[in-house]
């Protein structure tokens, strides 16, 4: 049965994630009011999902509220700051109660594990939407930038990409594998696990850091045009997990690495000597030098230029994967 816009606010998104002193008032009222801490930056993004266009039909509803709000905290732990604040516009084909609830239980699980409140809103009907704008603290002139990469530099990522393209593919049904084999690369498609704290270690440290959304390639490909600079991508050193090593072989494992998207991960370059053992223990998270950056422009793996797929990733106006 539909349930009224202001009866699902009321019930479901009144006081989502963290409780935080910093929030003089939350959902409820015209505007929310919020007090930033003095001295910091607000590092502000906003990120929709649209079913059937970055989300399958049919995704569990708990997994769309955790990927709304992961996708935002991504961008947060792009630039390297701690997110705070979330707005969430929710637009929904009929209000169902049920789905907002278990939309609501994913969000609010994440928000509170980072510590996020979500201060209000906007929910209207419509195909299916959900859009989350953050809001984020950074010291002043720390943020991580794309554009600070220079010849020398490291290429680093963190984590395995390429494991979520291949469990949308799983879900989509046009990846054949055993389940046991199919079930982590799936989970890491349904639940993403934004590296804010890799963000927060890397302040000071990285020189330029993008997330990894439309794929390796193509990401890596937006921070060389930001910072004036070509990366030289050596694919023996491309981490792959065990999963995906599993489910494919190694020709076609090789291409979503480095052209599949939904990974949120962070990209990032480090001068040499840093030490990225210690940066991957406090961040908890692994982290694996795939290159370097050169003089010049663009990308090319192994001294080739990638193919137009690769390259270009996922892009909403021009290619639907
Ligand atoms: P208005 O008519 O002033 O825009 P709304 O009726 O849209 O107010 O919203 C009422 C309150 O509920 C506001 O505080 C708004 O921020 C909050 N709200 C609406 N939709 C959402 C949502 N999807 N998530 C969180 N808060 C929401
Ligand atoms: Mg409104």
């Amino acid at each position: 049965m539909a349930t009224g816009e202001f009866e699902l606010i009321d019930r479901f998104l009144t006081r989502l994630g963290a409780q935080r002193d910093d929030v003089l008032l939350g959902v409820g009222d015209d505007a929310a009011l919020v007090r930033p801490p003095p001295g910091l930056e607000l590092a502000l993004a906003a990120d929709a999902i649209v079913e059937g266009v970055h989300f399958p039909v049919g995704l569990a509803a708990a997994d769309v509220g955790h990927r709304v709000l992961a996708i935002n905290l991504s961008d947060m732990a792009a630039m390297g700051a701690e997110p705070a604040w979330a707005l969430l516009t929710l637009t929904l084909p009929e209000g169902s109660a049920d789905w907002v609830r278990a939309f609501a239980a994913g969000l609010h699980e994440l928000a509170r594990l980072h510590g996020v409140a979500l201060v209000g809103g906007d929910t209207t009907s419509g195909p299916l939407t959900a859009s989350v704008t953050i809001a984020g603290f950074v010291p002043a002139g720390q943020a991580l930038r794309r554009t600070g990469a220079g010849p020398g530099d490291e290429i680093w990522i963190s984590g395995t990409p390429g494991d979520a393209a291949a469990g949308l593919a799983a879900l989509k049904g046009s990846l054949d594998a055993p389940a046991d084999i199919l079930a982590p690369l799936v989970e890491r498609f349904r639940r993403p696990s934004p590296r804010v704290a890799l963000g927060l270690v890397l302040r000071g440290v990285a020189r330029a850091c993008i997330d990894l959304s439309d794929g390796l390639c193509a990401d890596l490909g937006k921070l060389c045009a930001a910072s004036g600079v070509a990366a030289a991508v050596d694919s023996t050193l491309l981490p792959r997990s065990a999963a995906l090593r599993a489910a494919m072989d190694p020709e076609a494992s090789r291409q979503l690495v480095l052209g599949g998207g939904d990974d949120y991960e962070l990209l990032f370059a480090l001068p040499p000597g840093v030490d990225a053992g210690s940066l991957a223990r406090s961040a908890g998270v692994a982290l694996t030098r795939i290159g370097t950056f050169r003089r010049g422009a663009g990308v090319t793996v192994d001294g080739e230029v990638p193919d137009r797929d690769l390259a270009h990733g996922f892009d909403h106006f021009t290619r639907q994967r």
